[in-house]
């Protein structure tokens, strides 16, 4: 860290969930509508695919291994890093998002989901630690060591993709704040010395950029709620493809961040399609009339609520915002509005009141972004990285520009999880990552090896800087999706 560039403000992606946290670290862009527009198509970890009639469910954790999909899913309008590196060897380690990699490590798909599997459910958690961990560096020490194995040249590989997902597992299952959780920090670090010192020794290292950065952090509720109650007094039904297309409601995911999809009445010319519905037809929905944009806040909870205007289209619209005031007496309105695409994308954040919904207004730095202008994603970076809700007024609309973005975003106060995928409950632990808050958000990222990268501390950076930083140090050009800065 000390001889490379680091920074502990590296703001990863919204929401904070493994995906599309790491799709964007890996194309270096966010998602939007990759239908017209230059970036990736990954909005969430669980989506509703509503091309489809009836529509897809959309879940990457699932057991019948869906995350097999996400390289494409993630569409032709964005690249990963290893099919930007071009000509050149390319490896991917225990790492899902793999496209335009020459060495896939396990070979085969059902090896790679049971390696997970067996870190999730086997007893003995330091032993399965230890060797989940250990297996990722060695492998990536073989493939240096023997190129022509796994490759067919002799040639190392210019471009790996390294993904220790056992911090992730014992982050829900013991905690941030566990001792194991600890150790397995340490044995990380200790694994990447391991192949530190064997590059040393087969001569690559000072040829060698590495960049250890991780794609959420983390928060503890405290406790564990129920919403069955809630959405049978409503009316509302999950919908589910195979056992009830009746469903007028798919709530894809709800931990601390609800992403609720619900189902339009303007006729697509398909029976059982779901189009997004009209900011009326939310006001006054279903058999009961719900209005939505209001009952939604009765969830315990609840903090602040988003969702499209009517007619957004790639390149305009208008995101409306609400959020509780301290005391739950008021409700605090304001808006985003979104214009252009690709580098030339840039939001206006406005309030209705003299409080805000991201709280930026005390804040000296980032209450001057709330002047009524249209900003860019740096200037967003730069003036909320130090606060809860980093570039929120930028990435937001990149969801719900995606047509799989949700209807409406619901985000809790911290203090209730869910745990709820596609309507029904999974999992049941307090710890999770999923909301808008600093401690989700910002990550530490560290870029170090080669004694010729300069030694510098950035401020601030974005999860999607990466990937130019890294090309930059190969001499490739990025892709035309690339919205990060080379942190150089
Ligand atoms: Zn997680």
């Amino acid at each position: 860290m000390e001889n490379g560039i680091y920074s502990e403000n590296c703001i990863t992606d919204f929401p904070p969930i493994t995906y599309p946290t790491q799709v964007s670290l890996i194309t270096g862009t966010y998602t939007g509508d990759n239908r017209k527009e230059l970036c990736h198509g990954v909005p969430l970890l669980n989506w509703m695919g509503r091309d489809w009639a009836p529509p897809m469910l959309r879940e990457y954790a699932a057991k019948d291994l869906q995350i097999y999909k996400i390289n494409n899913d993630m569409g032709n309008n964005c690249q990963t890093i290893l099919e930007m590196v071009g000509d050149g060897n390319t490896a991917s380690i225990a790492q899902f998002i793999n496209r335009g990699s020459d060495y896939i490590f396990p070979e085969r798909k059902t090896k790679l989901a049971m390696f997970y599997l067996l870190m999730k459910y086997l007893p003995n958690v330091k032993r399965r630690m230890i060797r989940a961990n250990s297996v990722i560096a060695q492998k990536l020490i073989e493939v240096f060591e023997k190129p022509r194995k796994f490759f067919d040249n002799a040639e190392p590989p210019i471009a790996s993709l390294l993904w220790f997902i056992s911090s992730d597992l014992l982050m829900h299952k013991f905690g941030f704040d566990s001792h194991i959780y600890k150790l397995n920090l340490l044995h990380i670090d200790k694994v990447i010395g391991v192949l530190i010192d064997n590059l040393k020794r087969m001569g690559y290292l000072d040829d060698t950029a590495i960049v250890v950065s991780s794609d959420h952090g983390n928060y503890k509720a405290n406790e564990f709620g129920n919403l069955g109650n809630f959405f049978r007094k409503r009316g509302l039904t999950n919908y589910h493809p195979l056992r009830n297309l009746r469903g007028n409601m798919d709530l894809a995911y709800y931990s601390g961040g609800g992403f609720f999809n619900f189902k339009g009445n303007n006729d697509l010319g398909f029976k059982n399609s779901w189009p997004h519905p009209t900011l009326k037809e939310l006001k006054s929905y279903g058999a009961k009339n719900v209005n939505l944009l209001e009952d939604l806040f009765y969830i315990k909870g609840s903090r602040s609520m988003y969702y499209r205007d009517d007619n957004n289209t790639f390149n305009k619209g208008i995101i409306h915002l609400k959020r509780k005031s301290k005391d739950s007496e008021k409700i605090i309105t304001g808006r985003i509005e979104y214009e252009g695409i690709g580098t030339e994308y840039k939001t206006r954040y406005t309030t209705d009141d003299h409080d805000d919904i991201f709280n930026f207004i005390n804040d000296i730095k980032a209450s001057r972004l709330l002047d009524n202008r249209f900003h860019s994603t740096q200037e967003w970076l730069e003036g909320t990285y130090h606060l809860d809700y980093p570039i929120h007024p930028d990435l937001i609309p990149r969801h719900f520009k995606n047509p799989r973005g949700s209807d409406i975003i619901l985000s809790n106060d911290e203090t209730i999880k869910f745990g709820i995928h596609h309507g029904k409950q999974k999992s049941k632990n307090l710890y999770d990552h999923d909301l808008g808050l600093r401690k989700c958000m910002a990550v530490p990222l560290i870029i170090g090896g080669s004694l010729e990268i300069p030694s510098k501390h950035v401020p601030c950076c974005k999860i999607t800087d990466i990937v130019p930083t890294l090309l930059k140090f190969l001499g490739k050009t990025p892709h035309k999706s690339v919205i990060g800065r080379i942190l150089l």
